[in-house]
């Protein structure tokens, strides 16, 4: 074992500070890499505040960040794929069994034994796994994916939670050519959301609170841009989306979006908010329409994700923060007061 700094918060309510945790020397299949760059998602929010205590608590002292970039420091015997100074990134999964249905369908995600990158069982250490709000992680080689040179690192960080649980439900829904996609919030998530949509060639409408995002709703792709508390935009648009896309992290009326939806559409949950929707069976029976959910993408899907935003030329727009200004940023997620995700410059821990 050896010793990394890291930040973490000791309770649901407490701030997060400096730390020291322990990482495991690398074994034969292990990856060790330093930590360039690490987005904030909600989640990290939603594990650190314990929101999700009745499906997945969360362990303390908690390390958060599943959206991780950085540069090899040392690989193990056995590693094939990847050599030391190769930059690489790390989502929300380390570890799973490997041979259940499926894994072998490539959706490492659904494994009754997947190791999610923090708060899960740490199969080497005991205790839990810790996050990417650290200098430096250990994983196996079979879920580190491959950086495409051509990409801002900043940018790129998001792409491994924010981008592929956008690009999953979004390129899984079949061709878009010409449909009708909406993206409800404009947050980590759903800015990733209108970019896919566009990238696959779908009319892209983003609903959102927050009337100022306006304009960068139609610089990031979106063609038209709805106040979802204006009964009027709401009113001439409903029952005319094939598709749509529902990040919101907090309780929100959802029929109000699926009496969007037209005959026949779908509209998939990515976002997770701690308290359940009501939703209304009468918004789904008028029109045979159907309300999904999608968690993350494997990670072979992952890849082709980051080997397609490559093609396409696609990051996240970030803010970059030191990560002594975490706690700041952590306040301002919760006013929905981010462009459009921010990613700690790692070096910054070096300070500390
Ligand atoms: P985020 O950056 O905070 O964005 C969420 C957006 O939702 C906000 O920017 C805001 O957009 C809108 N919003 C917030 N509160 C709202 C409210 N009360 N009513 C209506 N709209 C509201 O969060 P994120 O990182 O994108 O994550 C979004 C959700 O997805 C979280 O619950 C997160 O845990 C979940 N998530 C799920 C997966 C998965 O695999 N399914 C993966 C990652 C994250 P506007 O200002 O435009 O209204
Ligand atoms: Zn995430």
């Amino acid at each position: 074992m050896y010793q990394a700094k890291a930040y973490s918060v000791a309770s649901a309510t407490a701030p997060f500070t400096a730390d020291t945790i322990q990482r495991r020397e690398t074994t034969e299949r292990d990856v060790q890499i330093e930590i360039l760059f690490c987005g904030i998602c909600h989640s990290d929010l939603h594990t650190a505040r314990d929101e999700w205590s009745s499906v997945m608590p969360t362990t303390y002292p908690c390390i958060p960040g599943h959206e991780i970039v950085g540069r090899v420091t040392r690989v193990g015997a056995s590693v094939t794929r990847f050599k030391k100074d190769d930059v690489v990134g790390v989502g929300c999964m380390v570890d799973s069994d490997h041979t259940c249905p499926n894994c072998q369908d490539g959706l490492e995600q659904f494994c009754p034994g997947s190791t999610f990158t923090y708060n899960s069982p740490d199969r080497h250490l005991g205790g839990v796994t810790y996050g990417g709000y650290s200098e430096s992680i250990v994983v196996d080689e079979r879920f580190v994916l491959s950086v495409p040179a051509n990409l801002d690192l900043a940018g790129v960080a998001p792409l491994l939670c924010a981008g592929i649980t956008t690009y999953s439900p979004i390129h899984r829904w079949g061709d878009l050519t010409g449909k009708k996609v909406g993206i409800v919030g404009l947050g980590g998530l759903g800015h990733m959301g209108v970019k896919f949509a566009r990238a696959f060639g779908a009319h892209v409408a983003v609903f959102t609170t927050s009337p100022h995002k306006k304009e960068d709703a139609i610089r990031l792709g979106a063609h038209e841009v709805i106040i979802s508390s204006n009964a009027e935009e709401m009113g001439a648009h409903a029952g005319t989306f094939n598709f749509i896309l529902d990040t919101i992290a907090a309780d929100h009326d959802i029929n109000a979006y699926i009496n969007m939806l037209g005959r026949d559409g779908n509209i998939t949950l990515v976002g997770a908010p701690e308290t359940p929707l009501q939703v209304s069976a009468f918004a789904l029976l008028f029109g045979r329409k159907s309300l999904s959910g999608s968690l993350i993408g494997g990670i072979a899907e992952t890849q082709e994700m980051l080997d397609f935003c490559a093609e396409h030329n696609i990051t996240s727009d970030v803010e970059v923060i030191p990560i002594q200004k975490i706690n700041e940023a952590y306040d301002r997620l919760l006013k929905s007061d981010v462009k459009y995700r921010f990613s700690i410059d790692m070096a910054s821990l070096k300070a500390e």
